[in-house]
């Protein structure tokens, strides 16, 4: 087991990736990571917000997250990538566009080094709000996919 210093959490794997405190909002979501990526986030987050200005903003399975009656997308940073989370229909939809990145089931990973792919980015997030009005309109209360 290996102890945490600054919480005091234990975790059985030695230095174990964990927030010390668990973020409440996206602000201190990325506040919370490495300074070289806090950037990037800011800038994945101003495109998301504008793109659906709708939605709300919350922190959800742990990550930042665009929610309209359900999760509509999620972000989240990892060592090497940034990862976009719009779920399964999303990418499968995308599937053409996304086929220079690295995707696997409801996940896009998008390098550091490189550019962020920012209106690919916005109709994404578009797509998964558009989504989602949809199944509200046909009668679900609330579009639980
Ligand atoms: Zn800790």
């Amino acid at each position: 087991m290996w102890k945490c210093p600054k919480c005091g959490r234990e975790f059985s794997r030695q230095h174990q990736d964990h927030y010390c405190v668990k973020p409440q909002s996206i602000d201190e979501y990325i506040a919370a990571q490495d300074e070289a990526v806090q950037p990037r986030l800011q800038e994945i987050r101003s495109l998301i917000r504008l793109a659906i200005p709708d939605a709300e903003e919350r922190i959800s399975w742990s990550m930042p997250t665009y929610w309209k009656g359900r999760n509509l997308i999620h972000f989240a940073a990892s060592k090497k990538h940034l990862g976009l989370y719009p779920g399964d229909d999303a990418v499968a939809h995308f599937a053409d566009e996304l086929k220079d990145f690295d995707v696997s089931k409801g996940t896009i990973r998008l390098p550091y080094e490189t550019d962020l792919p920012s209106e690919l980015i916005q109709r994404i997030a578009r797509w998964c709000y558009d989504s989602c009005a949809a199944k509200v309109q046909k009668g679900f209360e609330k579009c639980s996919s």
